[in-house]
This record gives structure tokens, sequence and C-alpha cells, in this order.
């Protein structure tokens, strides 16, 4: 049976949770449809399920381990009554009002019908997906220097990529680590031209060119990488702390692509806060912003979908 709500909110990182707690208080009975338990790039609570400490989150003084903050967080949109459901949105259909969703497998009638739907599907970095990448991830293996750099104070690390990214990740690092390798597979940076000359005149960093990692080596934690030289074929071993991989992300459109208007770099466009293209479909956290990528930022805007899909659905007299 086809199940009615006000906001159907997708995603359980930072924002969707931030957003089920302000519609959930707004007495909108929200459902959030938070992913699938058993798989690594759509489970529940996002990104942050796969860090380890979070010390940059305004109000735990200590820090907090990821997976615990986004159980905090789930606690409270619970605590507030957003329905949660552990599935995958396998299909949306945004054409028409009342907006339809199918959970997991099913092919029948819709499973609900939304009054405005909430994307916060996130995105997801791009891996190397090299042997030793995935069992040492939040283990030395990082893909955000912001949360983890610290980590790795005086210690030997590696970027990889030869992007904004990578280098915008090497210049944060060189705070913290003793020394920062770039590992670039071709000899000519894509980075822009004033964040190359940055990197250049930083003493901590070298570069390594023509070079892929072949595999992450560790028992519980990263000791080294396998190198290989992309001209010559030589392999090699390098010594690292830690590795950060910063070689894009991808924002995780699938379910939306076609019915809402995307940026040209691909993530979800925007107006006015967390307008989409289509009236009372909103959007949130990373698959519509590729610059800020913070849970902090993420649950900001998460706050602000909420409301405007609260001020947008009190205009239509629901
Ligand atoms: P990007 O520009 O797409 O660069 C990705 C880099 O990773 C490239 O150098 C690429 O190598 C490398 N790469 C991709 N797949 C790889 C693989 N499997 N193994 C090894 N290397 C791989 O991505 P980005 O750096 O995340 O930047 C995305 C966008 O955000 C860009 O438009 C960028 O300008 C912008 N951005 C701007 C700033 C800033 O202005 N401060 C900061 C961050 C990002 P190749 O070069 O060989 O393709």
């Amino acid at each position: 049976m086809t199940k009615k709500t006000d906001v159907l909110i997708v995603g359980s990182g930072p924002a969707g949770l931030t957003a089920a707690i302000y519609s959930a208080r707004a007495q909108l009975n929200p459902v959030v449809v938070e992913g699938e338990p058993s798989s690594t790039s759509d489970q529940p609570g996002g990104q942050l399920m796969l860090t380890t400490e979070v010390e940059n989150f305004p109000g735990f003084p200590e820090g907090i381990m990821g997976p615990e903050l986004m159980g905090h967080m789930r606690a409270q949109a619970a605590r507030f009554g957003a329905d949660l459901v552990t599935e995958k949105v396998s299909k949306l259909d945004l054409s028409s009002r009342p907006f339809r969703a199918w959970i997991g497998s099913n092919s029948g009638d819709a499973d609900y019908e939304a009054s405005a739907v909430i994307v916060a599907t996130g995105a997801r970095a791009l891996m190397l997906g090299v042997p030793g990448e995935d069992r040492l991830l939040g283990h030395g293996v990082s893909t955000c220097a912001t949360c983890d750099g610290f980590f790795f104070r005086d210690m030997p690390i590696a970027v990889i990529g030869g992007g904004d990214s990578a280098i915008e990740e090497a210049l944060f690092l060189t705070r913290f680590a003793s020394s920062v390798t770039l590992i670039h597979r071709r000899d000519s940076l894509r980075a822009s031209k004033i964040m190359q000359e940055r990197a250049q005149q930083n003493d901590k960093i070298s570069f390594l060119w023509n070079t892929q990692v072949t595999e992450v080596i560790g028992e519980s934690k990263v000791q080294q990488l396998a190198l290989v030289d992309t001209v010559t074929g030589a392999t090699s071993t390098m010594d690292v702390a830690g590795v950060f991989v910063a070689i894009g992300h991808l924002p995780a459109t699938e379910l939306v692509g076609e019915a809402l208007d995307l940026r040209e770099n691909g993530y979800l466009a925007v107006q006015h806060g967390s307008l989409t293209s289509v009236e009372g479909v909103f959007a949130c956290g990373d698959v519509q912003d590729h610059h800020y990528r913070q849970a902090i930022t993420a649950a900001g805007s998460g706050c602000m979908a909420a409301i405007d899909a609260e001020r947008w659905l009190e205009a239509q007299g629901s």
C-alpha cells in the first residue's frame, strides 16, 4: 500500500538527518530513506561512517567518532518522530505531484507519495581501487585532509592526484606532516597555475611524477605504498604513515539526474538556498556542494532545505 508523507528525505548523512530533525520538529512527519547497511557506498550515515575521529564538528571538544556522531543525529531525528527506513530508494518520480518513491526491489505501486522531497544523497570520493585501500580506510587511508590531517603530526604522508583538490590537500597537510609527497600519474599537473606555484614553493612538498599506486600495504595501519612508474614500468615501495586519495568526487545523482537540473560539474543545481529546478524538490549536502564538503556545512544546508520545504508546503496550504 502506498503511504503518504509531507516530506520524503533521501539520504541520511549530516544533511539528510539535520533536514529530518528540523522537519520532524515542524511536525511534517518526515520519512527518511537512509540507505542500505550492506552497501559500502550508500550505507546509512554517509561518508562519516567511513571516518574515524571527527574533531571539527562544533560541540564535541574532545572529538567524536564519525559513526557515533551519525548515531547521535539519527537518534535525535527519531526522537522527534522521523520515520527512518533502512533501505534504498530505487526509483523516484518527480514529474508530477505528489512525488512518488519506490523502495528496494518493489516494482508495483509506489511505496510513498510525498508532497515535498529533500534530496540528500551525498557524494562519494573516487578511490584508486587498489588492494589494501578499502581495508585501511580510516587507518591511514583518507579522502579528507581537513578531517584527518591532524592525526599525522610529524609523519610522512602521500597525496594521490594532480588536480586542485590534491594540491589543496597537500598544502593543508604540510601543517602537520613531516613531509608530503604528491604522487601523480602523469608528468604535469591538472591543477590551476596558482595552486601549482604554491605547492612548488612549499619546502615540505615533493613530487613523484609518472607514478601510480598499485597497493596500500600495512597490517592494521598504513605502512607503505607499492608504486609503479607509468613510463618505465619500474616498481618500488615507499614508506608512509598516511595516504590521502584526492582524485575527485562523484555526486550521487543517479536517482534524480534526469529529473533535476545539474551544474556543469555534475552536482545538483540549487538556488536561493536549497531550491532545485523542480518546485517542491529541495537539495542539501554534498550532492549540491562540491566546494566545502564538510559535515557541518552539510548539516547547515540540511536545516536550510527543511525550512525551505516547510515554508513551501505552508504556501501550498498543506
Ligand atoms: P580533477 O580536477 O578531476 O583532478 C583529478 C586528478 O586526479 C587528476 O590530476 C587526475 O589525473 C587524477 N586521477 C583521476 N583518477 C585517477 C586514478 N584512478 N589514479 C590516479 N590519479 C587519478 O578533480 P579535483 O582536483 O577534485 O577538482 C574537481 C574540481 O573542483 C575542479 O574543477 C577543480 O578546479 C575544483 N577545485 C578547486 C579548488 C580550488 O580552487 N581551491 C579546490 C579543489 C577543487 P589526470 O590529470 O591524469 O587526469
